[in-house]
């Protein structure tokens, strides 16, 4: 199985990505968290990086591309996987085709989580990560058991760099410009499923496995 999340900043691609990994057991890659390491790690592509992602914009399509193209030949990736965070442009997306084309496969669906823009503003400025295992928390609707300390792994909760308001709205704008055209390039090879992503995390799941649940009865999807 091959998909893709796509939505607005604080839709829930991160979170119902890690729900779609563990329930058919393949890798969710979101393309933010690997560029984030990139930034810590302080190489000179690191500075570079966080030259764009510090104000809200998005990276040059060709390193965005470079970074997915190393993670999906990785072992983990041959059953299948989850893009969370890619492909942002269309550029990326017709990238993404040509290069699952070449190894005789294909995309099978892109799921569009769609919330309102109040909406996710309010659920950036209450997100908080796992510096450890990296999964996503929110304050007031995904709250840990212990305040500040990951439920999974034990480990310390942080508010990512970029999540500020004002970052946060001008990420939105760049989605709006830039990213959004992508969910018309998959609705018109019929490769798009829109999600309301406007209610509880696991009523979403819920849609999104049935979805998942008909993909998997087509004999030709998956191969
Ligand atoms: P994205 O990866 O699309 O930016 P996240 O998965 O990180 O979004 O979710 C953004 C924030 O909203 C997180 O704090 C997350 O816990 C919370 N969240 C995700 N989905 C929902 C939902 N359906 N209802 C309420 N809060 C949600
Ligand atoms: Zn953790």
């Amino acid at each position: 199985m091959r998909l893709v999340l796509l939505g607005l900043p604080g839709a829930g691609k991160g979170t119902q990505g890690e729900r779609i990994a563990a329930e058919y057991s393949i890798p969710h890659i979101s393309t933010g968290s690997i560029i984030r390491s990139v930034i810590a790690s302080k190489s000179s592509l690191g500075m570079e990086v966080n030259g764009y992602i510090s104000k809200g914009n998005l990276i040059p399509d060709h390193l965005a591309v470079d970074i997915v193209r190393e993670r999906l030949v990785q072992d983990d990736c041959q059953g299948g996987w989850i893009l969370d965070g890619y492909p942002r442009t269309v550029k990326q997306a017709e990238n993404l085709d040509a290069a699952l084309q070449r190894e005789a496969m294909a995309l099978d669906l892109a799921f569009d989580i769609r919330i309102s823009e109040p909406e996710a503003i309010g659920r950036i400025a209450q997100r908080r990560m796992c510096r450890q295992c990296g999964i996503t928390y929110h304050l007031t609707y995904y709250r840990t058991q212990v305040e500040g300390i990951c439920d999974r792994c034990g480990g310390e909760l942080y508010r990512r760099a970029d999540d500020t308001e004002s970052t946060a709205r001008q990420r939105l704008k760049v989605y709006m410009l830039q990213t959004h055209p992508v969910v018309h390039y998959y609705a018109q090879s019929g490769r798009l499923y829109s999600v309301d992503g406007d209610r509880p995390i696991d009523d979403v799941f819920q849609d999104v496995k049935e979805v998942l649940a008909n993909l998997q009865s087509i004999p030709c999807v998956g191969s």
